[in-house]
This record gives C-alpha cells, structure tokens and sequence, in this order.
C-alpha cells in the first residue's frame, strides 16, 4: 500500500505490506520521518531511497514481500527493508544481495537509524507538521491502537514469536495518551490491536502507571474502562476466552466499549485445540459465551478458524460445526490449513487431503453462512448508530457496532446526502443478505 505523501526535503518511499500491526510499525516509521523532515513520496522514481515494510506470515505474503523489494530496487535502486520477514535476513539477502539493510518487525527507530545513515536528515525538520498522536495510514475516521508487540503462546501453526519475540506491553499511560491525542485529531472509532490483547500487562506484573494525575495498572480493565472515557467507539480485537475477559463485559452492557469481541477461536475439537497449542484452549469457551450474553445480550463476536490441520478426523471436524450451532457467533472466516515454512505443525504427522481440507472448507462455510444469516436478520426493525465510511450520492457505506473495517460485513444506508465519511448517523434497518445490512437514514 502506499500512501499519501507531501513535497519538500529529502524523499523517502513507503512500502506496507501486512496486517494491521506492521500497518501501525509503517505509521511509526512515517511519523518518525516526518518530523526529521524527509519528504515523503508515492513514486519510487522520484525518492531518494525506499523502504519495503514485509510481512512474512505466509508463504504467499513472503512472495509478495520479495517482488515488492524487487520493484523497488529496479526503480530506485536504494531500498531498506524491514518488518517481519527482516527476522530472517538471509532469506532477503539471497535474492536481493544489494539492499541497503535489513531489520526485523517493530523496529522502527533502527530503521529511522538506517535512514539517517544513508540519506542525511535535512536540516529544517518542519516539526510542526506532524500531528500529535503521528501519522496514520488509516482513513482519518479510524485508527488501529497497538497496545502490545510479540507474543508469550506457541502455537504450532504460527511463526509469529520467532518474528515479533516475547510480549512486550505498552505502559498504559503511554497507550491513553495516544489515544487521547487520536480522538483530538478527529478519530471517532479507535480499534486495539496486539497478538494478545487479553495478556496486556503480564510481561510487565500490571505495571503501574499515571493517567490524568491517577495510579492504573497496565491491564485489559483498566485499558477498556479508561478507553471508555473517550469521544470513540473502541473496538477489542484478539482477545482469548480467558475468565479475567469476563470483567469488560459489563462495560459493553453499560455501552463503554463496543460490544464486540474479536476472539480467533480457531477450532472446537479440544483434540486439535491442544494439538495446535492454542491459548485457553482448556476454558469451557460455550459456557463462557453463554454467560457473556446474558450480560450483554447484542454481543457480536467474530472469529477466524482452521480446517484441515494435521490429524483433523471427520469427528473433529463434525465436532466444529456442532460448536458452531451452539456458539451462534456472528461474524466468522475460516482458512485452510496450509504450512508455513519454520512453523513446528510442520512436523506433525497425518496431514489431511487437500481435497479433504477443500470439501470441510465449504461444509464449514456453508454451515455457518446460515447461522450469520440468522444472526443478521435478528437485527431488522432495530435503530442504531452507525458511523460512515464513504459516501456515493444519496448511498452510504457505514459499518454498525457490529462490523470491524477491513474484515467485516457493511450497512448501506439510503437518503445519506450532505452525510460525511466519519459522521455518526441513526439508522433503521430494513434487511439483510449473508453480509450485510440495509438502511435507512434517521438522521435527516
Ligand atoms: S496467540 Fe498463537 S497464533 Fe497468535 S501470535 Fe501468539 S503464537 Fe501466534
């Protein structure tokens, strides 16, 4: 992706390859340059030096990563690369030999470093141009908020803590006050992000910290109810089921935070759950969906799950989509098993057919395609605010409470002219298909 750069100074190219998390690593470096004063550029030729932000999660984004530097060293020939696939620079050094450098994900200050050594900072920095809070590759609505970096799990399918390392949690202070600076510049919807938003603060013992002149510790509650405070929707993404996430659900019930939980459940077979190693893969999670929705019951909850992975038996797999009746989540993806170079699931016996991976696919798909569905028209007849994401003549695509940007379904609303992206409007919905859902404008 790039992005959108201004004129004067020494120019520098962005990359951005990867999820959210190397979305908000790429804000960083850009921020950073900004206020040293380089020129930021879309267009290779015209930079001074270009730098490929990769994302090594898979073997498909890798490939992608590699042809992103290769373009960039044939039309401009001075590259640096970070992100994650930089965990493993000799991999980018065998093909590309004559980057300037290479440093893994979460570094932005070496590679600001590695800027400065290759294309000396000018010495008018223009310090008043950057924003407080930095630069954001998000539209000006929303804004991803990275409250941790790495990861304390081992899941077998993910080279994730080989790339990012050990939890490394944000002082909450620090967090709140970026966000505070966020809401001030006019974001309205803040979305959290880390590998494990539920274990923010255990690297650290729950420091404490300061905000507004008060002692909070650095943890998830303390995290969502100070968040709450905000002029935002705040938006929990890859929380576990673990008992202590049991205590933000009243602040969803008193309307705090958004009620929506973002929680990659991956499977349902307890067998393949501690095959794959996930976290609070031992917590009855039905049990703790139930009670939940008694708290609060417009809960959305949306997940990501994997077929196929090696020693899945029909059983398991049937056990799944049981797990799915009673769950009745509302916004679900699901991915094939598919490996990935240095993860330890490569090592396990019994790996199941591709044509057998292809066929659950769809009976997963199909299967919980209906319980979506169903989840979606309980909502018809309802009014609620939904904020906007773009305008086309009388049309608006917004998203509701229950639609994270990117990953979930929209609300198209009808008699939305004079409506602005990142206005909050009341709407009354009217239908529904497997995705989204339709409206009408209150707000006239
Ligand atoms: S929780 Fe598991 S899948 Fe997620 S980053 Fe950590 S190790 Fe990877």
């Amino acid at each position: 992706m790039n992005s959108n750069f201004e004129r004067a100074g020494p120019a520098v190219g962005l990359i951005s390859l990867g999820c959210p998390k190397a979305l908000v690593d790429s804000e960083q470096i850009l921020t950073g340059l900004k206020q040293q004063g380089y020129r930021l550029v879309n267009d290779h030729a015209e930079a001074d030096l270009v730098v490929v932000n990769t994302c090594g999660f898979i073997d498909s984004a890798k490939a992608e990563s590699l042809e992103a530097i290769g373009d960039a060293m044939a039309a401009n020939g001075h590259v640096l690369v970070t992100g994650c696939m930089g965990a493993r620079p000799e991999e980018i050094a065998a093909i590309h030999p004559k980057v300037l450098g290479i440093t893994g994900p979460h570094q932005a200050e070496a590679v600001l470093g590695a800027v400065n050594q290759h294309l000396p900072r000018p010495h008018d920095p223009y310090l008043d141009l950057v924003p407080p809070g930095g630069l954001k590759l998000t539209p000006g609505h929303y804004a991803y908020l990275k409250i941790s970096e790495g990861c304390n799990h081992r899941c077998r399918f993910c080279i994730i803590p080989a790339m990012r390392g050990d939890l490394v949690s944000r002082p909450i202070g620090m967090v709140l006050k970026e966000a505070e600076q966020l809401v001030e510049r006019g974001v309205r919807e803040l979305l959290v992000i880390s590998q494990d938003t539920s274990a923010y603060g255990v690297d650290t013992r729950y420091q404490t910290d300061y905000w507004q002149g008060r002692e909070i510790q650095t943890r998830l509650y303390d995290l969502a109810r100070e968040l709450g405070q905000l002029d935002a929707w705040i938006r929990m993404h890859y929380v576990y089921p673990y008992p202590h996430v049991d205590r933000i659900i009243p602040l969803m019930a008193e309307g705090l935070i958004l009620p929506y939980l973002d929680i990659p459940f991956q499977h349902a077979s307890p067998r393949i759950l501690k095959a794959m190693r996930r976290p609070a893969s031992a917590e009855n999670t039905l049990e703790r969906i139930r009670a939940w929705r008694e708290i609060c019951p417009h809960l959305v909850i949306r997940s990501t799950f994997i077929v196929g992975f090696p020693g899945e038996t029909e059983k398991d797999f049937e056990q799944l989509l049981d797990w799915l009746d009673e769950a009745q989540l509302e916004r679900v993806g699901c991915f094939k098993y598919s490996p990935v170079a240095g993860a330890a699931a490569n090592e396990l016996s019994n790996p199941v057919p591709e044509s057998v991976k292809e066929l659950r696919w769809h009976r997963f798909m199909q299967h919980q395609q209906g319980i979506s569905q169903a989840r979606l028209a309980r909502r018809v007849g309802q009014l609620e605010p939904v904020i906007v994401d773009s305008v086309d003549g009388e049309i608006a695509i917004a998203r509701s409470y229950g639609d994270a940007p990117e990953i979930d379904g929209s609300v198209i609303v009808d008699d939305c002219g004079g409506v602005q992206p990142g206005d909050f409007i009341d709407v009354e919905i009217h239908g529904h298909d497997s995705y989204d859902l339709f409206a009408r404008n209150l707000t006239l």
